[in-house]
């Protein structure tokens, strides 16, 4: 269960503690330095019309949920500078 406080933020019933909010993200390696680094995925906004669009043309089932998300077409690696394109995952480079 959750309680509601102030500015919107909830804690748990049960902890007290406030909850965190979870947003979807990328996870690349760095092919300079090995590191496993993390994106945002951007969320866009969009009408309820245009998301249907988006599901028909994506193939979602009805039950199928969740965001659309928009990835990086780019990426920097924050520790060694570098930034490189990106590719979708099962995607092959062409
Ligand atoms: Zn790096």
């Amino acid at each position: 269960m959750t309680v509601t406080i102030g500015c919107g933020r909830s804690l748990n019933e049960t902890t007290m503690k406030e909850k965190v909010e979870l947003r979807p993200a990328y996870v690349w390696d760095c092919p300079d330095c090995g590191r496993e680094i993390f994106h945002r995925g951007l969320v866009p906004e969009m009408t309820p019309e245009k998301e249907e669009e988006l599901r028909d043309d994506f193939g979602v089932q009805p039950y199928e949920e969740g965001n659309f998300i928009m990835m990086p077409t780019r990426v920097k690696c924050p520790h060694c500078n570098e930034s490189f394109p990106t590719l979708h995952f099962g995607d092959e480079d062409v």
